[in-house]
């Protein structure tokens, strides 16, 4: 099948798409790297009768430093992250991400601002983007605003975002030297979507920790007393075990085998994060 007939717009700046997207309202969808939408216009779940093409517009793209975070513009793509283009981004775990999501064609046209928004509950910078505590920085015709990644997507496939609104960049807290990050995802073959994942932050100085699930049948999850635990005392104070009790209230339509797979990445996140010797 192939896309509905849809007229083609293609936005020199944010300002333009945004009035493209105003003078079209209720008509107009947003697109891109297209690796999402595309798939969802040939298969024709979405039939938009204009497409506002945001891809070029250069206030999307680009990466700077501020005072507390990285701001990596929405049309960045997977493979300019992972390529280390952007230096404050070189060795930085998000490139780790990058360069694990899909395929090489489709980490050169799809962006982190196109995940985010289209919020696939297996995708990979939802969860990383949680995992960080980012901020959403959107932006409508009338206004801007931030909005943490953890209020940021409602459900699978659900956001906050209304719908004249566009994501214009993601802001990562700037990390400290002795942070830890794992990362581990559960794919039956590279490539595809993860059947379960994980993302673990740890800060040693500021004794915080985050554990997040990913490949719910939902947003991405805290397992905040796991986190808490393993702040205070490290590896060694969790098991598998207790990993896997900690998953029941977010997996309820999951089975002991489902869990199981899910405990191991969370376990393998955490070995990643804080070192293997230490689960002795
Ligand atoms: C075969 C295949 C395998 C994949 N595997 C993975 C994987 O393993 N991990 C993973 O994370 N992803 C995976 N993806 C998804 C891929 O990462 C896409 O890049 C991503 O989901 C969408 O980004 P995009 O830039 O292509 O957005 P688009 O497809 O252009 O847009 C997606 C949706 O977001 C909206 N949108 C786009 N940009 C914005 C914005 N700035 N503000 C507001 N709304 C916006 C569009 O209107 C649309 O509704 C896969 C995709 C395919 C086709």
């Amino acid at each position: 099948m192939k896309a509905a007939a849809f007229e083609y717009h293609r936005a020199s700046s944010a300002h333009e798409a945004l009035e493209l997207f105003a003078r079209y309202a209720g008509q107009a969808k947003f697109m891109a790297g297209s690796q999402s939408l595309g798939p969802m216009l040939n298969l024709r779940l979405a039939r938009p009768a204009h497409v506002i093409d945001i891809s070029g517009c250069e206030d999307f793209r680009g990466v700077q430093v501020l005072d507390h975070s990285i701001r990596v513009g929405a049309c960045v793509t997977h493979a300019e992250i992972e390529d280390g283009l952007f230096e404050s981004l070189r060795a930085h775990p998000l490139q780790q991400v990058a360069s694990r999501i899909a395929y090489r064609a489709i980490r050169n046209r799809g962006t982190i601002g196109g995940s985010l928004a289209h919020a696939d509950p297996a995708a990979d910078w939802v969860l990383a983007a949680m995992a960080f505590n980012a901020d959403i920085e959107i932006m409508s015709a009338h206004a801007t605003r931030r909005v943490p990644m953890r209020e940021f997507m409602l459900a699978a496939y659900t956001t906050v975002l209304a719908e004249d609104e566009v994501i214009y960049a993601i802001h990562f807290p700037v990390v400290s030297s002795q942070a830890r990050w794992g990362y581990y995802k559960f794919c039956r073959k590279t490539g595809e979507f993860a059947e379960a994942s994980c993302a673990v932050y740890v800060d040693p100085v500021t004794l915080t920790a985050r554990v997040v699930v990913g490949a719910l049948d939902a947003a991405p999850a805290e397992l905040s007393e796991i986190a808490q635990r393993i702040a205070r005392g490290g590896l060694a104070c969790v098991t598998l075990a207790d990993i896997v009790t900690a998953l029941v209230p977010i997996t309820p339509n999951k089975d002991q085998i489902d869990r199981r797979l899910y405990g191991n990445a969370v376990m393998r996140s955490l070995e990643l994060a804080l070192g293997s010797e230490d689960a002795a």
